[in-house]
């Protein structure tokens, strides 16, 4: 076991389901001998296309890698706020896999098990299954919302992790002004435009504060509407919000918030969510339709069936240069992983893109060469609170308002990969500043139909 005996590791190598029989099966049981077989390209095999995997592909350049991922795209997650709100076209917050790593081969699918013995991954696809076999593995499954067995939170409340969620996000809120504007009386017309998220980490404070950026400017077209009071609640059982950043500034974005209207409930947690109402620690009972659930993230619990050492918290444990103890040629990253990093003694890295990046740029000059320790001192922090109102932190300058929300914006778009990208956002940010919002509710957008009404 590693330096840092602190860690609670559960070994399991070599113990996964089918370790004992001559063909891979799968966690369900259902036998995969027929699978066909093939090789990862330059002998990597990288499970995830996030950022962690999609960036150790790219920098793998022409070395060669084979992708597996559900979806064929990188989502810049930094940026779903303001595609949940308009402001980017939820597209260009996307970046193709096939032409972020051109030299890597891409497959459509899902990794559903590992055989460390023999070097293999189980991959399903729409088609059928592969068996690839590879020289080195990067495992980069990323991580999961973290939710909590609160009664009606599976059932009634939103998360914010995927698009796909940011778009359904966008699409619920735009129906409740519908649903207020057709609304008999105004303790109807006050439940519709009562907003709770629960979590005030980045995801939760920049959805909020890019959302009710999209309800003021789209309040405008529901003449109906303008007097009802709108109700946006922040909840969080830690004291303060946003409390990965210096306090100064979580301060000021506490203060910019509450100066807009929003309810900031710390030390407070989501005790039950019911179709129209969301009950708090603090005994209160909020009527309301909208519930979003951005209280954090787990580690992908699909590693457990991977054969792979893990910690406490579900993580995959790798050494100071990303190679998972215990194994010579499988490495893991990103939300994922438990990495240790040099600049920080004893303090694992936290789930961010900055520092999933960095990993990336180790390991993919680790996997073809000597193999050297991660070291990253993060250089600073950022956040937007909504339209030219930002938070920033770099190299101990901190920025707040107008200047924190440039900093903040130049920043995602210099990490943002492909200058087509760059451009369509640039763009979309541009349109945005000339253009009043778009409302247009497209929530039936993306279903499969014969066009029978
Ligand atoms: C709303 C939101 C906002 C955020 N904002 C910021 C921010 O402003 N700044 C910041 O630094 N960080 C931010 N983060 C955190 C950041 O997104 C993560 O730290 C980062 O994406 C981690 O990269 P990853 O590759 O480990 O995981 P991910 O990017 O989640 O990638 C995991 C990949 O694995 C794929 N996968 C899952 N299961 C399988 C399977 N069975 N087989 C193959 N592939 C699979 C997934 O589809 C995905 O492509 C935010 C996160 C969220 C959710």
């Amino acid at each position: 076991m590693a330096a840092d005996a602190r860690v609670a590791v559960r070994r399991k190598v070599g113990i996964t389901a089918f370790a004992a029989i001559p063909h891979l099966q799968r966690h369900d049981g259902q036998d995969t001998s027929m699978a066909r077989e093939r090789i990862a390209t330059g002998g990597t095999l990288i499970l995830g296309g996030g950022f962690a995997g999609g960036y150790v592909a790219r920098l793998l350049g022409k070395r060669g890698s084979t992708i597996v991922s559900p979806e064929n795209f990188m989502l810049y997650t930094p940026m779903l706020p303001e595609a949940a709100s308009g402001t980017l076209e939820p597209r260009h917050t996307v970046v193709p896999l096939r032409v972020m790593c051109p030299h890597a081969e891409f497959v459509l699918g899902r990794a559903t098990a590992h055989d460390p013995e023999r070097a293999l991954v189980q991959v399903e696809t729409e088609q059928d299954l592969l068996n690839i076999r590879y020289e080195n593995l990067v495992v980069a499954l990323g991580a999961i919302s973290r939710t909590l067995p609160i009664p009606g939170l599976a059932e009634h409340a939103l998360g914010f992790k995927s698009l796909a969620d940011a778009i359904y996000l966008r699409n619920h809120i735009l129906r409740r002004l519908e649903a207020a504007s057709a609304a008999s009386n105004d303790a109807h017309r006050r439940r519709e435009l009562t907003f709770v998220f629960v979590g005030a980490g980045y995801a939760g404070v920049e959805a909020l504060a890019e959302l009710s950026d999209l309800v003021r400017d789209a309040l405008r077209y529901y003449p109906a509407l303008r007097h009802v009071p709108q109700h946006w609640v922040l909840v969080d059982a830690a004291p303060k919000i946003l409390p990965e950043i210096p306090m100064r500034l979580g301060d000021y974005a506490a203060a910019q918030l509450a100066k807009r209207g929003v309810d900031i409930r710390t030390g407070t947690t989501l005790d039950r969510v019911e179709p129209h109402a969301a009950t708090l620690s603090d005994g209160e009972k909020l009527l309301t339709h909208t519930v979003v659930w951005t209280a954090g993230v787990k580690a992908n619990p699909l590693l457990s069936q991977f054969g792979l050492p893990l910690d406490e918290r579900g993580r995959v444990v790798v050494d100071s240069t990303l190679r998972v103890e215990g194994m010579h040629n499988v490495w893991a990253l990103g939300d994922g992983a438990r990495v240790p990093n040099e600049a920080t003694p004893g303090q694992p890295d936290p789930p961010t893109c900055q520092h999933a990046l960095r990993q990336a740029r180790r390991l993919a000059k680790n996997l073809h060469g000597e193999a050297e320790t991660y070291r990253y001192r993060m250089l600073g922090q950022v956040a937007t609170l909504g339209r030219y109102k930002g938070i920033a932190d770099v190299l101990g300058v901190r920025l707040r308002g107008f200047p924190g929300w440039w900093v903040t914006r130049t920043y995602h778009l210099y990490q943002l990969p492909l200058f087509s990208r760059k451009l369509r956002v640039v763009t979309d940010w541009t349109t945005s500043l000339l253009f009043r919002r778009d409302i247009a509710e497209l929530g039936m957008l993306g279903r499969r139909g014969l066009g029978d009404g």
